[in-house]
């Protein structure tokens, strides 16, 4: 399964991580229970035709250490929520709970761009910066569960306010929602320069979305492509960063902003390049786009449910 904010997604997924049948629900937005009653509703008409044997959920929220309660969801109504025990008290199946994008990140290593990578930075960049790491073939939680929320580093001291109630996380910088940002501010002060992506949002600038900019990069817009360079060069340097502590060879990047490919992460590359710790002395990491897409995050729950 994969809880996310607006949709739930389950899927039954065999050993080599293929998707057998699939199901996608909203998000009931009332209640803790009505999501687990969801959770089990799904996955009752996903037994009906597969022998189940166990159920992992990639739940968008930080998860605790016993992989068994939400602790927190700032898009759910998840508050200290024993998520595990609800949903296996109504399936009788046991359930594993997992971060969502240490699910992906876990996905990608087992089945998709990551493989045979054992150390690895799994990087999902979409309207924030969602993260896995995986260090010696091991997903990396932390002490409390809730490690490698990467998208929260602070890059710019004082900088753009965040949803954490921090200034200046990485995400604020390198995300679907730094790329509107920066493409509204080239329409504020050039409009002539944003024509295109003002046509792509009927003229005005306020309904401008991140696939309309990199819609508008891949036809070749100048400014479009400025605005996808900024963010794969925000990309880039927090990568940097990451790669002074974790020294990881291979960083895998989904979400739905890499759908922009090497406008993305060619300027990501080069300013990796340039900022990491040592670069004329070490190997340099390599840095591709994840394989697995949306299903990522129902595939690597699954798989951690099973091992
Ligand atoms: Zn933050």
């Amino acid at each position: 399964m994969d809880v996310g904010g607006t949709k739930v997604a389950a899927g039954v997924v065999d050993g080599a991580g293929v998707v057998l049948a699939s199901i996608r629900r909203p998000t009931p937005d009332h209640s803790a229970s009505e999501v687990a009653d969801t959770i089990a509703a799904v996955v009752a008409e996903l037994r009906a035709d597969y022998e189940v044997k166990a159920v992992g959920i990639g739940a968008a929220g930080w998860i605790d250490a016993d992989r068994s309660r939400v602790l927190f969801a700032p898009n759910l109504a998840w508050r200290d929520e024993p998520l595990r025990d609800e949903v296996s008290g109504r399936i009788g199946l046991p359930v594993v709970v997992e971060n969502d994008a240490n699910a992906m990140a876990w996905a990608e290593y087992r089945f998709g761009a990551g493989r045979g990578h054992r150390d690895l930075v799994c990087l999902t960049v979409g309207t924030g910066i969602g993260s896995g790491i995986v260090l010696g073939g091991e997903l990396y939680r932390g002490a409390f569960g809730i490690g490698a929320e990467t998208g929260h580093l602070r890059m710019v001291p004082d900088g753009h306010l965040c949803g954490c109630g921090n200034r200046g996380c990485w995400e604020r910088y390198a995300s679907g929602r730094a790329l509107v940002r920066v493409a509204r501010q080239i329409a504020a002060s050039d409009p002539a320069a944003a024509s295109a992506m003002l046509d792509a949002c009927g003229g005005d600038a306020e309904r401008l979305t991140g696939p309309e900019v990199t819609e508008a990069a891949r036809k070749g817009d100048p400014a479009a492509i400025r605005c996808l360079t900024e963010i794969g060069r925000w990309l880039g340097e927090g990568m940097a960063s990451l790669t002074a502590v974790l020294d990881p060879d291979r960083f895998v990047i989904g979400g739905g902003v890499s759908d922009s490919g090497e406008l993305l992460l060619g300027p990501a590359r080069e300013r990796f390049a340039e900022t990491v710790p040592g670069r004329e002395h070490r190997p340099p990491a390599e840095v591709v786009i994840a394989e697995l897409g949306s299903q990522a995050g129902l595939v690597g729950a699954a798989d951690l449910a099973r091992i």
